[in-house]
């Protein structure tokens, strides 16, 4: 082999290290920029009575935010939070700190919930207008009101299949579980909320993908973006 091309295969593999170690960065960063939330959130699991301040309270708002907190508990994962990579959380994970079915969960706003027919333990609440946005409709979608076997933690008042049942803020719409969607492989006990975009035809879009969602930081006047290595509690800053 000629010198020239020595060179020449070195300067690939120099090049292919670096888009691997780019790559792998990309991905692995955000997992490790989220692992410190999940070492606080089996703290709080654990010992919820000795972090009184780190929890917000449901009713309550930041200011002059347009939604209300729609639980109580302890924020402990946020948007765009990676749990694996590939994975970024398109919402925020509130935990009550109690068993399953205790931690009473509310609507954000005024809205119209509905729950399709094979929704054990999600509903998802439409918001004719934008509050930041006026001229667009959006989503709210909850999930987790469900015990480990799948056992709906819905208040009865929105059975399955239900569509567009007007809401008040404030409205009780069921308590926090843990059901993941397998029975007996439940998650730490919390509320999974997102705010949803419409596909333009009046229907929301699927919230598993972040880019179907928007960043819920203004609406609930905090800010609950996972951009960089950021001190919690999130907690309101007036
Ligand atoms: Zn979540």
């Amino acid at each position: 082999m000629s010198s020239m091309h020595r060179r020449g295969k070195l300067m690939f593999l120099t090049l292919a290290a670096a888009v691997l170690v780019t790559a792998g960065g990309v991905l692995v960063y955000p997992v490790l920029r989220t692992l410190p939330r999940s070492s606080r959130v089996v703290e709080w699991i654990r010992h919820p009575e000795e972090h009184p301040t780190w929890a917000i309270r449901a009713g309550e708002r930041c200011g002059d935010a347009p939604f209300q907190f729609p639980t109580s508990g302890y924020i402990g994962f946020v948007w765009g939070d990676s749990f694996r990579p590939f994975h970024r959380h398109s919402g925020i994970d509130i935990f009550g700190g109690s068993a399953p079915g205790l931690t009473p969960v509310m609507a954000v706003s005024d809205g119209y919930v509905t729950r399709l027919a094979e929704w054990k333990a999600s509903l998802i609440l439409r918001i004719p207008s934008d509050p930041l946005q006026p001229e667009r409709q959006i989503w709210v979608y909850y999930t987790h009101l469900a015990d480990p076997q799948g056992q709906s933690l819905i208040d009865e008042a929105f059975p399955p299949g239900i569509e567009e049942k007007f809401v008040q803020v404030g409205t009780l719409l069921g308590w926090q579980g843990n059901y993941s969607g397998r029975a007996d492989a439940p998650v730490g006990v919390h509320l999974h909320i997102s705010v949803v975009k419409d596909d333009g035809r009046g229907k929301f879009l699927d919230e598993r993908r972040i880019e179907n969602t928007l960043d819920p930081s203004p609406y609930f006047g905090l800010d609950l973006k996972a951009t960089q290595w950021k001190q919690d509690p999130f907690m309101c800053q007036n």
